[in-house]
């Protein structure tokens, strides 16, 4: 068959994908809620990007300015976002190729307006309002509002689209009904203010989806911004405990080759020392073991922690930048040199296996 596709390959399931999208937009659109497909974590590939398109994704998110522009050109049609604050050496990038930008800086904003003059074009910008997670976005209220009302009176060009909130990504913080409804209640100010609604209040990202499950959801939120949980939806279960069987969580699996496969101490000979990454690694001794070592490594997914090997018996023991060494001892396949082992995968790897140039990336 596909003799000539190279390993290691990262297998992507382009239908399972879809299903996810899927069942996610539907999920919160029953509940008034559109969403943002955050492309980020698979550096934007395009053919799976499509995906959440076709399954109805209202917008296309991104962090990266370099990867919208070949969205763009690729040919993606429904509105794309800028999720991380715009550099303002990337205005005119900003201007020319992103719909809505998330923003938290005066002077950004009248740059972008200048930028928008110059180019004879309009964009619309999502105002981020920091509930406590420390990252981007305004933390006082006045101030908040004053800004917004300073784009909706100043800014011709620049139009008040909507505001945010980003929560969970740095300090941890878990969006609630009550942090949420701070948001709302900001929300309802400013458009008294303005005298108009605002097209999106945006109530964060995968973290939000259990409000949604659990029916808490305060109703003025219109808009989430999803990325690992219509992609993989693993740490929802894993680390939240829902129930996410109608999710595919093999959309990404990686395939890695074996190079060599012997009996070793799993205890080092010699002094030890640290190992090339500056770590003391902890190895436990548990005499001689049938170990194989693959042909991929920390280059390729960062950390081989949470890698989970789909051949029974398998066990991941250790990986350096190149390789990657798992303990076959209980395997009860006659494992030999050039087999394939499967892994599936959490965000983390998932984000580093997409952007490294030494993996295939195979469709089905
Ligand atoms: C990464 C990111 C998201 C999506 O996060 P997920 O946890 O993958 O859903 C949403 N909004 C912003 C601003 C982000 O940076």
């Amino acid at each position: 068959m596909s003799s000539n596709l190279k390993y290691p390959i990262l297998e992507i399931n382009l239908d399972k994908v879809y299903q996810n999208a899927k069942h996610m937009i539907d999920l919160c659109d029953s509940k008034g809620i559109n969403i943002a497909s955050v492309v980020k974590g698979f550096n934007g590939l395009p053919q799976v990007v499509e995906q959440f398109v076709k399954a109805g994704s209202k917008y296309i998110a991104h962090s990266r300015m370099d990867q919208i522009v070949k969205l763009k050109e690729y040919g993606i049609s429904v509105p794309v976002m800028l999720i991380r604050i715009p550099m303002l050496s990337e205005i005119e990038e900003l201007v020319n190729y992103v719909d809505i930008s998330l923003n938290s800086e005066l002077e950004t904003l009248n740059r972008i307006e200048k930028e928008c003059i110059l180019q004879n074009k309009s964009h619309k910008i999502v105002l981020m309002f920091d509930l406590g997670d420390i990252r981007e976005g305004i933390m006082d209220e006045k101030e908040f509002i004053e800004l917004a009302m300073y784009v909706e009176k100043n800014l011709k060009k620049v139009h008040l689209y909507g505001i945010g909130t980003n929560l969970g990504c740095y300090g941890s913080i878990r969006p609630t009904e009550e942090n949420l409804g701070k948001l709302c209640n900001i929300a309802e100010k400013i458009e008294k203010n303005i005298n108009r609604k605002l097209d999106m209040v945006s109530g964060g990202a995968t973290t939000s989806i259990p409000l949604i499950m659990d029916g808490k959801m305060p109703e003025k939120i219109n808009n989430l911004r999803i990325g690992e949980g219509m992609i993989l939806a693993r740490d929802l279960k894993d680390y939240w405990g829902y129930d996410m069987r109608k999710m595919n969580q093999d959309t990404f699996v990686l395939k890695a080759e074996i190079v060599e496969i012997k009996e070793k101490p799993s205890y080092p000979i010699g002094e030890m020392f640290i190992d090339a990454f500056g770590n003391k690694p902890e190895i436990q001794d548990r005499g001689i073991r049938k170990r194989a070592l693959l042909a991929v490594g920390k280059q390729d997914f960062a950390y081989h922690d949470t890698l989970i090997p789909q051949m029974k018996g398998v066990e991941v023991v250790g990986s350096s930048s190149d390789h990657l060494i798992v303990d076959v001892q209980d395997c009860d396949q006659e494992l030999k040199l050039g087999d394939i082992i499967d892994f599936h995968i959490y965000y983390p790897h998932m984000l580093y296996l997409s952007g490294s140039t030494g993996i295939t990336k195979k469709y089905i």
